[in-house]
């Protein structure tokens, strides 16, 4: 084992231990949230992951960037078998191990050599539409800062690797067709052989570049691993556990407080019995609805983590359309900052420990909640099944709730139906009236 590979093992090594690091960060975030289980229709749960999560089925409603993004996505997944050829070379010493499978490993090595074309194509058309064409919805105020250059810097993040890997393989091929010792005839280069011709002739200057992009490449995959728990792509992974904890409800079914349901079956219902015994989870909560990001099920905040901020729901969310506050993805990244820096706080000053924010407030506007119609039209847009309607029907429970914040438009609806039994202003002796109007 020479100095490169011990080298190789102590940075991989490195690199491990922070992604589990951030991976253990977001962990603890996620579970600052509500516990709720989810044992309901585990086979609708794995048939909605494989539909949603790994054939993308909601992406196909634009299928430019669905297609690109399949592109990528598959591409960058299957690439990685590449990738543990790379790892096991680095930490042996030899070079392209996997060979001994002989024709299989030809095969292999073209077809990525063509998907790394074909993902660095796709990556270069993402950047002209974000940056040259300027796509709309991804020139909203909520893109602008880090987020625009997160979703920029990936894709030049890839644009790099598959760049490295078709020089590499390239360099490759024009040192086996010099017979040089160590690179012996394996694989097949559709694409990398074009650059052949632009390489140099000198054995040295080859293997230099063969050797440079393999570790451009290696380096920068151990370094898109510990980028992405920082950025909207942790999507990559958390996109199959969100999908598979969807909410099966049908769309406009909300979830009821016992504790309410009870009260209001009482006031509504002539026939209720007042002296049954309410059911067993009808204790009132301590606390109504959502204020902080740990007033939320921890789904909400996975939901927050997997968004990858593509904007389809405020795209068609008829109050973003229509110039209100409202914007359903901005209401994700919110939960999710929140959930970081509470986290944060948390972490360094003990659990029970909060600082002096909240998720409403100072992330999160009265005038967003109330903006939003509650159509479902975000839920049904969304590529990765999150719920920002939840978050939404959460806040505003805590707002009337336990501060009785209501606008004047629903005050009147609300007073009506506590004195009425129904949001109209007449009482309820008056209620068939009409059938004497003849
Ligand atoms: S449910 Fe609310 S947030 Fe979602 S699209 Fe409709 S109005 Fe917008
Ligand atoms: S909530 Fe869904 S649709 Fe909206 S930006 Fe995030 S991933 Fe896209």
């Amino acid at each position: 084992m020479g100095i490169e590979n011990v080298i190789f093992i102590i940075i991989l090594a490195a690199a491990i231990f922070m992604f589990v690091k951030s991976i253990r960060r977001i962990s603890y975030n996620i579970n600052l949230g509500r516990d709720f289980s989810f044992t309901d229709d585990s086979g609708i749960r794995w048939k909605t992951m494989a539909k949603v999560a790994l054939g993308q089925s909601k992406m196909t409603a634009r299928p430019v960037a669905g297609i690109l993004h399949f592109i990528v996505y598959a591409g960058f997944i299957l690439i990685n078998i590449e990738v543990v050829e790379i790892l096991i070379d680095g930490v042996f010493g030899s070079h392209r191990i996997l060979s001994i499978s002989g024709d299989f490993y030809n095969f292999l090595i073209g077809f990525f050599d063509v998907l790394a074309f074909a993902i660095l194509l796709s990556c270069i058309i993402f950047l002209i539409r974000r940056n040259v064409i300027k796509i709309d919805r991804f020139q909203r105020p909520e893109l602008k800062g880090w987020p625009f250059l997160d979703a920029n810097m990936i894709l030049v993040f890839e644009v790099v690797l598959m760049s490295a890997i078709l020089i590499m393989n390239a360099a490759d091929l024009k040192l086996q067709s010099l017979d040089v010792i160590g690179y012996h005839h394996v694989g097949s280069f559709p694409i990398a052989s074009f650059l052949v011709g632009v390489l140099p002739d000198s054995e040295a200057a080859l293997i230099a570049i063969e050797r440079s992009m393999w570790w451009v490449h290696i380096i920068g995959i151990l370094i898109f691993l510990n980028y992405v728990p920082f950025s909207k792509h942790f999507h990559i992974l958390l996109a199959f556990p969100n999908t598979y904890y969807s909410n099966l409800k049908k769309k406009g079914e909300l979830d009821n407080l016992e504790s309410v349901t009870y009260e209001v079956r009482l006031m509504m219902d002539p026939n209720a019995d007042p002296f049954a015994a309410p059911a067993p989870d009808a204790a009132p909560p301590e606390k109504f609805g959502v204020e902080d990001v740990s007033d939320l099920y921890w789904k909400s905040i996975m939901d927050a983590y997997t968004c990858t901020e593509c904007g389809r729901c405020s795209d068609v969310c008829p109050a973003n359309q229509t110039g209100k506050l409202l914007s359903p993805r901005k209401v994700m990244m919110d939960v999710r900052d929140r959930a970081e820096e509470l986290g944060a706080y948390k972490r360094k000053n003990g659990v029970d420990n909060v600082d002096d924010k909240k998720l409403l407030g100072d992330y999160i506007l009265e005038d967003e909640i109330w903006a939003c119609t509650t159509c479902n039209a975000c839920t049904e847009a969304c590529p990765v099944n999150n719920d920002p309607l939840k978050v939404i029907i959460d806040i505003r429970r805590f707002l009337v709730m336990e501060q009785s914040k209501i606008p004047s438009e629903l005050a009147m609806t609300f007073t009506n139906m506590e004195n009425n039994g129904a949001p109209w202003q007449f009482s309820p002796t008056d209620r068939l009236n009409w059938k004497d109007e003849s």
